[in-house]
């Protein structure tokens, strides 16, 4: 890991030198300003890796400087720490992460050496990056959004989904890239919204199902192996409900591609579903005649209710990475994915977390009962033709 600099913010002499030692110790670079304006001069002149905000402090406190931070539009990692318990402090952190900045954790007082170390560690950026930053407000042109289809720039990667028992993997979630011929590999996030936008995402999805289904049928055929085959799943926008020939279409797709639809997942998200909840059951209810499973994703990021969910034939729930990421540090969102675990398994669902980074969190999940999961912990997604050596890799490791 390359020495990273770290700049503490604390008005608390001794408390910012012992954490500098401790820094130090794990091969990080420290600074200490003890006030806002050295803080925001260091930052200017060092461009530290990460910053280290105590949350009270007697003039300008670390809310405000979450504020400004977001403000100035920083975009290194930012830990926060304080003393004043983990309600206040997992509150500045959303605080912080709604205003876009990257949060790597909360770090409470005292400091815990391990702690720190975990979220050094946490802060190296994981796989290959993706723009999302630098895309993510970018308007784009016409001919760009006709082009990405017309010329097949969307290419799917795959992330394992696997049992929280023992890391048995089931499937994968393909996941949207933009292999922009001027701006490199852009995120679904950044683009998504403007091909919907565009009456384009019909196309789109077609694309995506038959590369997903075809991948996917070339996967189980090379990977021969006794047990059941690999599943697939496949995120649907909004404009899928609006499509009147959508459910032919996936099932013709399944055909053409030789491939069984009780192998394929269609994830539509909480929102999508309740915006138009007539014609998601329609259309649901027609998925799963035909024999795929749907399941509801983001759960919880929505304002579906208990009754609107158990009238809708999912029969898979995906716990959102915004309560899964923090679970370690924030009780509430542990209360969070408890309750979805009890409810989906009280409703005959599987329950699925997305985002599981850490050993611990993974132990926790299974502990309560959540039959499968997906992260960083396991595995960032992958080019289709990477997923066969990566599967021969984990079962030897295994
Ligand atoms: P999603 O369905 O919730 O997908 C999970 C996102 O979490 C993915 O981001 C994935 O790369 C990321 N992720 C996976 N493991 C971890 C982890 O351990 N930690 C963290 N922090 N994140 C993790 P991605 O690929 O950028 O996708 C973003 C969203 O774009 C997806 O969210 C999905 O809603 C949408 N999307 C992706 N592909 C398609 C597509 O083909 N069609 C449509 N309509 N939407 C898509
Ligand atoms: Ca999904
Ligand atoms: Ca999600």
């Amino acid at each position: 890991m390359p020495e990273r600099r770290v700049l503490i913010l604390d008005d608390d002499a001794g408390a910012a030198e012992a954490l500098g030692f401790m820094l130090e110790s794990l091969g990080a670079q420290p600074r200490v300003a003890q006030d806002a304006e050295a803080f925001f001069g260091t930052i200017r002149e060092w461009s530290p890796d990460i910053v280290c905000l105590d949350l009270v402090m007697p003039r300008v406190d670390g809310v405000e400087v979450i504020h400004r931070l977001a403000e100035e539009g920083f975009d290194a990692g930012i830990i926060i720490s304080s003393g004043v318990g983990s309600r206040v402090l997992d509150a500045a952190r959303r605080a912080a992460v709604e205003h876009g900045l990257r949060v790597v954790g909360t770090l409470p007082k005292p400091f815990a050496l391990s702690r720190l170390k975990e979220l050094l560690h946490r802060s190296t950026p994981h796989g290959p990056s993706v723009s999302s930053e630098d895309s993510e407000g970018r308007e784009w042109s016409d001919a760009d959004l006709r082009n990405a289809v017309a010329e097949q720039q969307i290419r799917l990667v795959y992330q394992p989904k696997f049992r929280c028992r023992n890391r048995e993997v089931r499937g994968f979630e393909a996941l949207a890239r933009w292999h922009h011929p001027e701006h490199g590999i852009i995120a679904p996030d950044a683009f998504v919204p403007a091909l919907e936008q565009a009456g384009l995402m019909g196309e789109m999805t077609q694309q995506v199902l038959r590369e997903a289904f075809c991948w996917l049928d070339a996967l189980n055929r090379s990977a021969a192996r006794s047990g059941d085959p690999y599943t697939v799943a496949v995120n649907l926008s909004a404009a899928a409900l609006r499509s009147a020939d959508f459910v032919e279409d996936v099932w013709g797709l399944c055909s053409e591609c030789g491939i069984e639809p009780q192998l394929i997942t269609l994830e539509l998200t909480e929102t999508a579903a309740m915006e138009d909840a007539k014609q998601a059951l329609a259309l649901l209810t027609r998925l799963r005649m035909k024999g795929f499973h749907v399941a509801i994703d983001d759960f919880g990021t929505g304002y579906s209710s208990m009754a609107q969910l158990s009238r809708l034939p999912f029969d898979e729930i995906k716990i959102d990475k915004s309560f899964v990421v923090p679970a370690l540090e924030s009780r509430d969102s542990q209360a969070i994915i408890k309750s979805t675990v009890d409810l989906g398994r009280s409703l005959g669902l599987r329950v699925v977390a997305e985002g599981v980074e850490d050993e611990a969190t993974l132990d926790y999940l299974n502990e309560i009962g959540c039959d499968q999961a997906q992260g960083y912990l396991v595995a960032a997604p992958m080019p289709g033709e990477e997923v066969l050596d990566w599967l021969r890799g984990t079962s030897r490791s295994r």
